[in-house]
Parts: C-alpha cells; structure tokens; sequence
C-alpha cells in the first residue's frame, strides 16, 4: 500500500578539502534521486565558511537539479557583509534561505550587526522583500540559551512574525517531544508548517560529540542502549536504523509536514531510513501513474 510522503530535504555542510567536495557530489547525486523539496548548506557564523558555503551551492546547483538552500548566519556579521551575500544568492537563481543566528567559537569575539536570528528575518525581508522562502531553527527539547520552554516558543514566533515561512528543528529522538512542542505553537498562535530536523545514527561517540556542541539530547533509553555497541560499528548502525525509522514513521503519522535529514555529507545511513519507510527513488517510480506523479505531495512511499 503507498502512503503520503511528507516533503524531504537534505542537509550538507561545506567541505574543507576539494577532494571532500568530490565526495559531496557523489552523494548529493545519489540523494537527488529521491527527489527531494531542496538541499541546504550550512554556514559558519562570522563568515567562518563563506567560501566553503558559496562553493558547495555552486557545486549543488551545477550537479543536480534539485533546489539548494542555503543557510545563513548573522552572529559576527555586519549588515555590508549579509546585503553582499544575499545579493549574489539572489543573482544566482537562489530562492530560500534557512536564517538562523549561528554561534561563534569562544575565541571570536562578538562583532556584528545583529544578536539574534530574528533581526536577520526582518533584514531579509526589507532588503529583498518577499524573494526568498525563509526557513528558520526551532528547538522541541529547548535551546540551550532559553530561560524557559515558552521562551522558545516566543522566540519561534517572533521569527515567524518577522516574516519566515517554515521552521526546520534540531534533531531528537523523542517523537512526543516534538508533538508537544507542536501543541504549544498553536496555542501560541503558530500556524506555519514545522519540520522535524532527523539525525541518523552512524556512531556513539560520535553523536555524543556532536549533540553537546548543539545542545541536542539523546534520550538515557537510547544512550545506555547505545553505549553497549559503542565499539560495533555494524550492530550500532543496525539499532540507529531501527530507532531512526521508529522516529520517522511516527513522525509522519502524527502529520509531520516533512523530514529534513542531517545527512553529515554521508547518503548511506539517510537512504537506509528512506528505503526502510519505503520511499522510492525516481528511477523506481516509472510504474506510478503519471497522476499521482502531479501530486503537491510527493506520492514516493511505495
Ligand atoms: P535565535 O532564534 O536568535 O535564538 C538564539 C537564542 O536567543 C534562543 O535561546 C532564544 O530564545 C534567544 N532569543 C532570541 N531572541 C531573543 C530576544 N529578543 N531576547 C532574548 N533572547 C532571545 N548554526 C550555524 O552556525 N550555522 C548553520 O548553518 C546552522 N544551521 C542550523 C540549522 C538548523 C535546522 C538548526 C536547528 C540549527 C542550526 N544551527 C546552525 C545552529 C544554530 O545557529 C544555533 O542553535 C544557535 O545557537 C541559535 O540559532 P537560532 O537561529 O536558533 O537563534
């Protein structure tokens, strides 16, 4: 039986090396197979990767056909340096932006124009009118720096006022989480569509790593889980895949207008999740009826 798939998108960052943006490219064509909503392209606040970033857009838009999205930080930027980069997105074809704030390293002191997230909306927004589909951070299990979990929501609906189209979330593994988070933007009067952010398990350490420096948390059910395979690399991408995929149809059965995959540059662990929730990749799809084909929402669940 096919479902609904909710819309897809990919996350990269920028690579360091050309040889990691070789890499890139093979990965980004085997996920654009699967057709996905865009692509997007992380930026480090301070313009720590402009280069990188522009690159990798280019690369994307170069290599695939699908629509690439990239990220922008305000921290540590003046208002010249933003105009600058918005101007060339837009020069190149470029229509949505996910804007967020960004955190600097401890070492960079704090310079720029703007303190938070929602003053770049507003920027966005005046400079370049309605150009560009912002998509803006939101936090189920709570920013590190909110003083309290309403002040997430506040902060959300703020970015939302300022004129951002969708939010995407930090990842979690906690589905209720997300849907509560839900509950509490609609009493606040949040009506926009909010994309839970997916993170794949492909190591322990790694992801213990990468949740403290965001602030993510990994449930202590699926830690102590976890940590028994910490040295088993295929036992740990077994049970990443089962929970990640538990995660996953949960999400779109509660409704979930979308999945955004953290895909750290790696298609396999992403593709692993998508062909167990049985969606199919393009060349696979010659046998649906061109109809459905037409649909707003993708009709790729097999
Ligand atoms: P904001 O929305 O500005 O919020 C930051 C904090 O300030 C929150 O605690 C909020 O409650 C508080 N706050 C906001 N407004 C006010 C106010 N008026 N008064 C008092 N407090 C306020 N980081 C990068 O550097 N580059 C990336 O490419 C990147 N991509 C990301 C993509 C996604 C989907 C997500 C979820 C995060 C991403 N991040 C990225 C991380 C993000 O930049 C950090 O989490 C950062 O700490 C907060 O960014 P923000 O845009 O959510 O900030």
């Amino acid at each position: 039986m096919k479902k609904d798939i909710p819309n897809i998108s990919f996350e990269f960052f920028p690579p360091k090396t050309l040889e990691g943006l070789k890499n890139l490219e093979h990965t980004a064509k085997a996920l654009a197979e699967y057709a996905p909503q865009f692509f997007s392209v992380t930026y480090g606040a301070g313009g720590l990767t402009r280069e990188g970033t522009l690159n990798t857009v280019s690369m994307l838009q170069n290599n695939t056909e699908i629509p690439v999205t990239p990220h922008l930080a305000c921290l540590g930027s003046t208002k010249d340096n933003l105009l600058e980069i918005l101007t060339h997105y837009k020069n190149i074809g470029i229509n949505r932006l996910v804007a967020l704030r960004g955190d600097l390293p401890a070492e960079m002191p704090y310079a720029g124009d703007f303190k938070y997230a929602f003053e770049l909306v507003q920027f966005i927004r005046e400079k370049t009118g309605f150009h560009f589909e912002i998509e803006v951070a939101a936090y189920p299990e709570f920013h590190p720096e909110a003083q309290s979990a309403i002040d997430d929501v506040l902060n959300l609906k703020r970015k939302f006022d300022a004129g951002a189209n969708r939010a995407i979330t930090q990842y979690f593994y906690n589905p209720d989480a997300y849907f509560y988070f839900l509950d509490k933007c609609a009493k606040y009067g949040i009506a926009k569509p909010i994309i839970p952010g997916i993170m794949p398990i492909t190591g322990f350490e790694k992801l213990v790593r990468f949740s403290k420096t965001c602030g993510a948390e990994i449930p202590q059910w699926l830690y102590k889980r976890l940590a028994v395979y910490a040295n088993d690399e295929s036992a740990t991408l077994a049970l990443g895949l089962e929970v990640v995929h538990e995660l996953c149809s949960r999400l779109i059965k509660g409704g979930a207008p979308g999945l955004h995959f953290y895909t750290l540059n790696r298609e396999h662990a992403s593709l692993a999740i998508l062909d167990k929730l049985g969606v199919l990749p393009n060349s696979e799809l010659q046998n649906y009826s061109p109809a459905l084909k037409s649909f707003d929402v993708l009709p790729h669940f097999r």
